[in-house]
């Protein structure tokens, strides 16, 4: 193969090379000579710049110090402040992934203590940070991964192969091509292909929760080939976007998955929660408990500004989204800059207290396959600080009058967003000193959050890991699980409960909405997009005698509760954030296709768009596929 006769060349002597293996595009070197291993940085520096890819020594196998001494000599070496809690070693890698509560520790001297590990035992190291708050759901995942390296390394070095094996011409007969498989003049399912002459990929797949008519992506559409998709790029954790992956794997796919690090690990707690959500009611979910381990061995994590050749001719780049934990923009170079696409996923043009907002300077970008959730003409959220203060005074006054305040929060995002927030409040002396419940699943998100600050706005992130202060771990939060604890809460004095689903169409947040709805003492506040025909929408379209399902049957309520919305806390762009990102935004794109909002909303902001920045704007319809280039 070409590329691993360059390696051998560049490198000099190939009596120095063991044996040359990919992890994707990445090139990793093994070695039987210990001075190479250790002394190789120059070189891998020339190696890089050279091949443009990165490129990693490792020593064989072979070589390596016996796991149980391994384990004593890193244990003495890595500093006590970084809390090291767990080694898992992959031998056939040459790797030794270590879970510190303070990883910071291990790096910040300059990688002594890393170099000193590889010195020692031969082992190479990859850092990970333990969270602050028990997490089983990603236990258990890193012990998947771990369990199943050797399937891993076979998977990620025949991606590899095909990238470097694949020889491909852009000449006049090729294209590039775009599909709508779900989620364009709809909000929900969210699901594209991005084709090419050699490439198929998908960019998210979603579901619809609330619609069951269009619940999942139209793979039915004729572009379509199950066998002949090549990889899946997922934005972030909402199901909307990620809700059908597990059934793709069901469905015969067997391909890679990628995402960043927190998006793996919140949406596969998400599908679980869905498929557990499914048992309470006794609706099947559309895949089981062996497809989500099944996506998992082939899920790839990216960082944002990482860039990675996904197949021969496309590379792939995330951004920072704003959205919510890991949230990524998705940048695809198609054909050596042949074209350049980049796909927002859902995103916030605004700093929150958990992000930064979301990138907008990139290399080149043709089409911009954008959002509109939030793009209607009315849709002006008011700022931030007015939200903020707005919410404070709903708690106050319903503390007031001893009542308590309900908060339904999709799993992820606005949920850890708001306890930021009362966090902030409390050190400050504004919150009332009541309970805040953090109901079931919400409590395993925040777990996550506590493994990844690296993903969070510069503030909270010097926060938690220059200062050690974790704001997730307030005394003040409460964790419910049971319902014998939920049946507590509600029968003491007041608090605030943030619980799941963010519409009210199931899960807890309906229970405790049944429960609480009609003694005109509490409050309703809804933060989230609340979708056509949930009881959400109801409530905010003024409806007041309501129907909800209950354990299989149908109970009459009528609501005295204070019913709220909040749109400033948003974590989607509104209309005026829409349109500051066109303005932004650098390079300026030639196309501007607009997807996940509703048809009035998109075409709205179609015409809108077209005229403030004479853009070519479109609109395209589920199954509408179009030609980009
Ligand atoms: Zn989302």
């Amino acid at each position: 193969m070409e590329i691993k006769k360059d390696i051998i060349e560049l490198i000099g002597d190939a009596s120095l090379v063991e044996d040359i293996n990919f992890e994707v595009s990445n090139i990793i070197v093994y070695t039987k000579n210990r001075k190479f291993f250790l002394g190789c940085s120059d070189l891998i520096k020339t190696m890089v710049s050279k091949e443009k890819k990165r490129i990693e020594v490792r020593l064989d196998p072979s070589l390596l110090m016996d796991e149980k001494e391994a384990e004593s000599a890193i244990t003495k070496i890595v500093p006590k402040e970084a809390d090291l809690k767990e080694m898992w070693f992959d031998r056939d890698r040459s790797v030794v992934s270590l879970e510190a509560v303070r990883p910071e520790m291990i790096t910040s001297n300059n990688k002594k203590t890393i170099n000193e590990i590889r010195e020692e035992t031969g082992w190479s190291v990859f850092l990970s940070r333990y969270p602050l708050i028990k997490s089983d759901v990603l236990r258990a995942i890193r012990e998947m991964l771990y369990s199943s390296s050797k399937f891993r390394r076979k998977l990620l070095n025949s991606i590899g192969e095909k990238i470097y094996n694949s020889k491909f011409d852009v000449n006049d007969r090729y294209w590039v091509r775009l599909s709508a498989l779900g989620g364009f003049r709809h909000v929900g399912r969210s699901c594209m292909l991005v084709q090419t002459p050699i490439s198929t990929i998908m960019l998210d797949c979603g579901i619809d929760v609330s619609n069951s008519r269009e619940s999942v992506p139209r793979i039915d559409a004729p572009e379509f080939d199950i066998s002949k998709l090549d990889a899946v790029v997922i934005t972030h954790s909402h199901l909307d976007h990620c809700g059908f992956l597990p059934a793709l794997y069901k469905y015969g796919y067997k391909g890679p998955v990628y995402s960043t690090l927190p998006t793996r690990d919140v949406m596969t707690l998400l599908h679980l929660d869905y498929i557990a959500l499914g048992n309470k009611t006794n609706t099947k979910a559309m895949f089981d408990v062996a497809d989500i381990k099944e996506m998992l061995k082939y899920s790839i994590p990216l960082s944002y500004r990482e860039v990675t050749d996904i197949t021969p001719d496309i590379r792939v780049t995330l951004h920072n989204a704003g959205h919510i934990l890991g949230s990524a923009m998705v940048h695809l170079n198609v054909g050596s800059g042949f074209y350049n696409i980049l796909y927002t996923g859902d995103f916030k043009y605004a700093n929150s207290k958990t992000l930064n907002k979301a990138d907008n300077i990139f290399d080149r970008v043709e089409a911009l396959i954008m959002e509109s959730t939030y793009g209607g003409d009315q849709d002006q959220q008011p700022s931030r600080e007015d939200a903020e203060q707005f919410f404070l005074d709903i708690i106050t006054k319903t503390v007031e009058k001893k009542g308590k305040v309900l908060v339904p929060v999709l799993g992820v995002g606005r949920a850890q967003e708001l306890m930021l927030l009362i966090e902030e409040w409390e050190r400050f002396g504004l919150m009332p000193d009541i309970p805040v419940v953090v109901d079931g699943m919400l409590w395993d998100v925040t777990a996550i959050y506590t493994a990844y600050p690296e993903f969070m706005n510069t503030e909270t992130k010097k926060r938690i890991i220059e200062h050690n202060s974790n704001p997730f771990i307030s005394p003040n939060f409460k964790h419910t699980v049971s319902e014998e604890e939920r049946q507590q809460i509600l029968a003491g004095g007041p608090a605030i409960i943030i619980a799941t689903s963010g519409m009210l169409n199931g899960g807890p947040s309906l229970s405790y909405f049944a429960n609480l709805c009609e003694d005109e003492r509490n409050s309703v506040v809804l933060v989230s997009y609340q979708g056509a025909g949930t009881l959400g929408r109801t409530l905010q379209n003024g409806g007041r005698d309501v129907d909800i399902e209950l354990n299989g049957k149908i109970r009459h309520f009528t609501v005295n509760s204070l019913i709220y919305s909040i749109e400033g806390f948003s974590g989607h762009s509104d209309r005026n954030q829409l349109e500051r990102y066109i303005n932004d935004i650098k390079p300026k794109p030639r196309k501007l296709i607009l997807d996940h909002g509703e048809e009035s909303k998109i075409i709205s902001l179609s015409h809108f768009m077209r005229k403030r920045f004479k853009i070519e704007t479109l609109a395209p319809h589920v199954l509408d596929a179009l030609r980009l280039k």
